[in-house]
């Protein structure tokens, strides 16, 4: 069974999304923890929460995907700005619990002229300090495309940071096919020898989910910017063998396109009609 949704606003709560995500034909999706750009959380609605998971359930929606802000940067070089982020994560981890058995995705970090070395450090430091066996979700960190001085620009670093984890156990990775490209992947014209790669140097058991951006940019270009499903240079056949795949085919795929509501709707029922049953 394809499990497909999109990057849903969480403004007016679970229930909401749960019910946006059906109607656009959607059995699972992600959220910002809270304001993209930081700031604090709302406080949690029990009520909303409840009537969330028993919607979810009555209607096959599976493990949703939480994302950290944006503006959580795990290596900088500011002591208060890793501070904002070891706060943050631990307290939508906390929050996580709600709605246990979630993931939740990072973005690593950005080392800023302190070099990967240190960046790798900081982040295995937070993780440290946050990551406790007590806590159900799994946290994801997302594969980058190496814009700036991001850390997770390669397999390899993602590598080091896992091993740099006490609890590696709660780490898996999010694989985002702009990002992965844009950072020098060819996923176009060999996923497979791509994916070799990923099992090599962090194995393919690590993966859990799969961002699905067509990109602006080219391979190895190190941009960032998404691009509708086939309207980019990944283009339409990419996306029939990455959701086809037999590494992938049985995670949970979220779109993350420039797209309203109607759009995703689309490229969610143009991608079950390429998934082969
Ligand atoms: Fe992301
Ligand atoms: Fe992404
Ligand atoms: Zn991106």
């Amino acid at each position: 069974m394809l499990r497909i949704g999109c990057h849903l606003s969480s403004s007016k709560g679970y229930l909401a999304m749960g019910k946006e995500a059906v109607r656009i034909g959607a059995n699972t999706f992600q959220f910002f923890t809270r304001n993209p750009r930081g700031g604090k959380a709302k406080p949690i609605d029990e009520e909303d929460i409840a009537k969330y998971r028993e919607f979810a359930g009555s209607n096959g929606i599976g493990v949703i995907l939480a994302h950290a802000p944006y503006t959580l940067n795990a290596c900088s070089a500011d002591p208060g700005i890793r501070k904002f982020a070891r706060e943050t994560m631990a307290d939508d981890l906390q929050r996580l619990e709600y709605i246990p058995g979630s993931m939740y995705n990072f973005h690593p970090g950005s080392h800023v002229k302190q070099g990967a070395e240190r960046g790798k450090e900081l982040i295995t430091e937070m993780l440290n300090e946050i990551l406790d066996p007590a806590l159900s979700t799994v946290v994801l960190l997302e594969t980058m495309a190496g814009k700036g001085s991001e850390v997770g620009r390669n397999f390899e670093e993602l590598r080091a940071i896992i091993d740099g984890t006490h609890y590696d156990e709660m780490l898996g990775v999010c694989l985002d096919t702009c990002h992965v490209f844009d950072g020098g992947y060819d996923i176009r014209n060999d996923l497979d020898a791509v994916l070799e790669e990923f099992d090599r140097i962090i194995g393919l058991d690590r993966l859990k989910a799969v961002h699905l951006n067509d990109s602006k940019n080219t391979l190895g270009s190190h941009k960032d910017r998404h691009e509708k499903i086939g309207k980019g240079n990944l283009g339409i056949d990419t996306f029939r063998s990455v959701i086809n795949h037999p590494a992938l085919r049985d995670l949970p795929f979220y779109l993350e396109t420039p797209n309203d509501l109607e759009g995703y709707k689309n490229e969610i029922a143009m991608l079950r009609s390429f998934y082969v049953k």
